[in-house]
């Protein structure tokens, strides 16, 4: 079994704009990310991303869009030293269709842990609204609420010191 840090992006990994990121030039990761990334990289936890992209239901920013700016980030990350195991992301959005996969539904999440052999006890969600939490807890996972755009590193330093 792994444990994992399951992380949501706009307002954790990038920076919150209060909308949704439609042009690849509005993506901006957070400065303080590379540090609590590498230590739980180095703790052993494998790193997953999970977001809901509504705007692309809702017609606002294509597919193409988002793997740009997801290519960009995994390379910056990756530049770095840091891997992210996989992105899941949601682009539905209930006023056009409803699915199983948006958070608070846990699906995204579930299909992380039996991709990836996944402990979630041993597991955390970082998440800047209450609906990452929900999605995390539902299958057992341990939330960590932060403000938009917080510096997360001391959750992590805590995280890795308890260990
Ligand atoms: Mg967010
Ligand atoms: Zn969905």
């Amino acid at each position: 079994m792994q444990k994992a840090i399951f992380l949501d992006r706009d307002g954790v990994l990038n920076h919150e704009v209060g909308d949704y990121i439609k042009r690849f030039e509005d993506f901006i990761l957070l400065d303080h990310i590379y540090e609590g990334l590498k230590l739980f990289s180095n703790r052993g936890y494998i790193l997953i991303v999970v977001t809901n992209q509504g705007g692309i239901a809702k017609g606002e920013y294509t597919h193409e869009t988002l793997f740009k700016i997801h290519d960009y980030m995994l390379s910056e990350l990756r530049n770095r030293g840091i891997i992210i195991s996989e992105i899941f992301y949601c682009p539905h959005h209930p006023i056009v269709s409803h699915c199983l996969c948006r958070k608070p539904g846990s699906l995204m999440v579930e299909k992380a842990i039996s991709k990836y052999q996944i402990d979630p006890k041993q597991s955390y969600f970082i998440g800047d609204k209450q609906r990452d939490i929900d999605c995390g807890e539902a299958v057992g996972v341990n939330g960590i609420l932060i403000e938009s755009n917080e510096n997360w590193l001391p959750y992590a330093q805590q995280i890795c010191l308890q260990v």
